[in-house]
């Protein structure tokens, strides 16, 4: 039993001062505002129901600044890909758990309680199975055990190099694997979980509709029950054309068309939609996934937020790429999108309502549907999973509570985040990581190897 006592907390039914909660470990088992602080509480600021991060490939985190110039010719998306695929040549078990673990770190100091970790690395370069098919996830799952982050681990079918039914190559062959490998490789996840803290999660992630084939989808599709479900959709044009062209249809049409896409659906991106198609998607009851400092840095494009929102779509955020793991900026270029593309303020808001709160709350609601993670507000039964703020620092001290989640999202940053619970547990203490210098100490090592060998080449 432990318990934690805030100046004030967002609640599910809005602000309350001297909130005092009791955990049991794991879970919010009391809330009681207007309360007396007792010795042993451990005591924060404001107190907000932390979110999930539900899209992340945390690899890719030390590639940051790797694919910032201009090559000859039009800069694209695929140009980062080719480089995406360099990096993976050497990229060892070691280097992937030790990058994981930082990104896992720097996720739960920028207010991020869990992760979903879309895993599609599970071979060695040039395609050799490991003796164990869930080696790699084996480290993902370490790494979120060596950091308290809470994980749904979503492995990747990922079986072709193209839309059509292409053939993998390159930096490709470490992704692949077959149907039933991909069976077997689900199965031993979920034995590997069970060594986890109950919070961890495992699904499934049909990479994109690029990576199968309609045949394969449903035969996945049709052996996985329940659980999560996420694909990446849509997210270039030069996608949607091919899909079109091959496939007849849309992207996310195609989708809604032949799978019963529903509350266990996220779909990642979904930047490149018809008005048809973002109405549809809204209704279908799944989550759309946005990354918008990732589709920011690869030229995406703008998602059709607006019309989605009206519509009544569910959203979570996700940090992808990790190229800047900040859960501010990613709340804060959602809305500035929108701003841009429509030349219009506070677009995502309803009529009356802060743009702060509608984003915060959504996207915390969201992320806690699309990992199947019991998170997402403050109520008794849900996990512990809580951010302290300092609305004490100079950039939200002007503010009344109304206004917080305004001041955190346009006007400060992560650094204003104190501590960081994820299912209870307490990872991130007035602002540094209980593990720090082992993580930071473990990837400077790793980062160093792995530099070393792609200069070498
Ligand atoms: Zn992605």
């Amino acid at each position: 039993m432990m318990n934690i006592f805030a100046s004030r907390a967002y609640l599910s039914d809005g602000w309350s001062n001297d909130v005092r909660l009791t955990l049991d470990g794991t879970e919010i088992t009391a809330i009681a505002s207007n309360a007396t602080p007792q010795t042993g509480d451990t005591r924060v600021d404001t107190l907000l129901p932390a979110l999930s991060n539900l899209h992340s490939h945390s690899f890719q985190r030390a590639m940051a600044g790797m694919t910032e110039f201009r090559e000859k010719g039009r800069e694209s998306f695929w140009t980062w890909r080719t480089l995406m695929y360099a990096f993976l040549d050497h990229l060892t078990p070691d280097h992937i758990s030790a990058i994981a673990a930082l990104a896992f770190m720097e996720m739960q100091k920028a207010g991020y309680a869990a992760v979903g970790e879309f895993h599609y690395i599970h071979n060695a370069a040039g395609g050799t199975k490991y003796d164990d098919p869930a080696e790699l996830s084996s480290r993902i799952i370490k790494a979120a055990q060596d950091t308290g982050i809470g994980l749904t681990h979503l492995p990747v079918l990922y079986s072709y190099g193209d839309i059509g039914g292409k053939p993998l190559a390159g930096g490709q062959l470490r992704f692949g694997n077959s149907v039933d490998e991909f069976a077997a490789l689900v199965d031993r996840c979920k034995t590997l979980v069970r060594d986890m803290p109950n919070d961890t999660a495992v699904g499934i992630a049909p990479h994109s509709l690029r990576a199968t084939t309609p045949a394969d989808l449903a035969q996945i599709l049709g052996q996985t029950p329940d659980g999560p479900i996420h694909i990446h959709i849509a997210e270039q044009t030069a996608e949607v054309d091919a899909v079109q062209a091959t496939l007849g249809a849309r992207p996310v049409e195609w989708l809604l068309d032949h799978a019963d896409v529903n509350d266990r659906w996220c779909l990642i991106h979904a930047t490149h939609m018809s008005d048809a198609e973002t109405t549809a998607m809204a209704h279908s009851g799944a989550v759309a996934g946005l990354c918008p400092v990732t589709e920011a840095n690869l030229g995406d494009g703008i998602f059709n937020g607006k019309s989605y929102l009206n519509a009544g779509g569910a959203f979570g955020v996700g940090t992808d790429s990790n190229v800047n793991i900040s859960l501010t900026e990613e709340l804060r270029l959602f809305e500035y999108s929108q701003r841009l593309h429509h030349r219009a303020r506070n677009v995502l808001a309803p009529e009356g309502g802060s743009t702060g709160t509608t984003l915060y709350t959504q996207a915390a609601k969201g992320g806690a549907q699309a990992l199947a993670r019991n998170n997402g507000e403050i109520a008794v039964g849900k996990l512990a999973d809580l951010v302290a703020i300092n609305s004490n620092d100079q950039r939200l001290c002007a503010l009344p509570p109304s206004q917080l989640f305004d001041g955190l999202v346009f006007g400060a940053n992560d650094s204003v985040v104190t501590d960081v619970w994820s299912a209870g547990r307490h990872n991130v203490q007035k602002g540094r990581h209980i593990q720090e210098d082992a993580i930071l100490e473990r990837y400077r090592h790793a980062i160093k190897d792995l530099t070393s060998r792609i200069r070498d080449v």
